[in-house]
């Protein structure tokens, strides 16, 4: 049953409940210029869908193929990665340029403290701001590969507080913000993470979406965890369907979630079989969406590692209810 209030912003489709009557109020087609803490703020649970730029122009072009596809599930804005050690920046800016103009969908640009002193970073967010971009999901970085500490370059940021903080100073930019439910794997505690997060938010972060994880009680525990040391900004589940199992295993080792034994049992025995492991991907993501959302979660990002079948099925499911 699709839980009251539900609806896919951004569209014209209605969400109908069981007796087959509108169950929400539709926001119609949205510019590209909405702030997504409005789009938070409308009540409704905001899906959205996060890409990375490929490569070249055939990537891009099955990429915006992908985009069409997941459209009709009406999202509330998308967002495009920015490549470690920013190595993305141009196809990252040029990306959510073309996806916000061909499509008019609301875009997120993500944007790292990797690789950049103030001055090259303040370029990027010169050309968003005059591109019409009003959202940006504003992250330290990783380390570089081999490397267990982040760097800043040269007159550049330390933290996603600091870039945070230079963004609220000088743009009029909506800013979101990165948090860990299972605690960023360089933190020493948890207690330290919030700390820090909060001086995020305390910055001018306005969001937060999560790491992915694999267990709706790491994500409600943190949301209490945060509330209770004064974080009081929306806090967006990032979720990725499974469909490969060596895959999820390499991205949760790096990040440091935890996939849970009976979900892992279950995904081993089937020897890796991409079918079947997609079979078992889906179906938990499918319950995981259904308890978050009924928990009073204020949406779904989407890893969608830029392809649309798992998602959709996903939200084929939460439609029908
Ligand atoms: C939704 C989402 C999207 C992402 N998109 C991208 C992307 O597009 N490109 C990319 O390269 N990476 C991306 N990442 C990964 C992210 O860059 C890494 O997780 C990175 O290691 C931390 O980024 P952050 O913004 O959370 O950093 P921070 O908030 O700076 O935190 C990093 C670490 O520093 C600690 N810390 C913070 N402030 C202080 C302080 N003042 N003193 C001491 N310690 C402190 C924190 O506790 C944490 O352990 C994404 C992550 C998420 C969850």
């Amino acid at each position: 049953m699709l839980p009251r209030g539900i609806a896919f912003l951004g569209g014209d489709r209605r969400a109908r409940s069981s007796d087959g009557g509108p169950i929400t109020r539709t926001i119609g087609i949205l510019p590209t210029t909405v702030a997504i803490t409005d789009l938070l703020a409308a009540g409704a649970p905001c899906f959205s869908f996060e890409f990375f730029p490929p490569k070249d122009e055939d990537g891009v072009e099955r990429l915006l193929q992908t985009v069409a596809e997941l459209r009709p599930y009406q999202p509330g804005y998308v967002s495009v990665t920015y490549g470690a050690g920013g190595s993305t920046r141009r196809l990252t800016v040029d990306l959510v340029k073309r996806i916000g103009a061909e499509t008019g969908i609301v875009t997120v640009a993500h944007l790292t403290c990797a690789g950049a002193g103030r001055r090259e970073t303040a370029a990027v967010l010169d050309e968003l701001a005059a591109a019409g971009i009003e959202n940006v999901l504003a992250l330290r970085g990783d380390p570089p590969r081999g490397a267990t500490v982040f760097t800043p370059a040269p007159g550049g940021f330390r933290y996603a507080s600091e870039l945070v903080g230079f963004i609220r100073a000088n743009y009029p930019f909506s800013i979101a913000g990165a948090c860990y439910p299972e605690k960023h794997p360089e933190a020493p505690s948890m207690g330290e993470d919030l700390e820090h997060l909060r001086e995020k938010v305390d910055a001018g972060a306005e969001v937060l979406v999560t790491q992915l994880f694999f267990d709706n009680t790491d994500y409600f525990r943190f949301v209490s965890q945060a509330r209770a040391v004064g974080i009081d900004v929306p806090i967006v589940p990032g979720l990725m369907p499974i469909t490969n199992l060596s895959q999820v295993k390499r991205f949760t080792a790096m990040c440091g979630a935890r996939i849970p034994e009976g979900l892992l049992a279950a995904l081993e025995a089937t020897g890796g079989d991409p079918d079947q492991v997609a079979e078992i991907g889906v179906a938990h993501a499918i319950d995981q969406v259904r308890g978050l959302l009924a928990g009073g979660a204020p949406g779904i990002h989407f890893f969608t590692l830029n392809r649309s079948n798992a998602t959709r099925r996903v939200l084929e499911a939460i439609r029908r209810g």
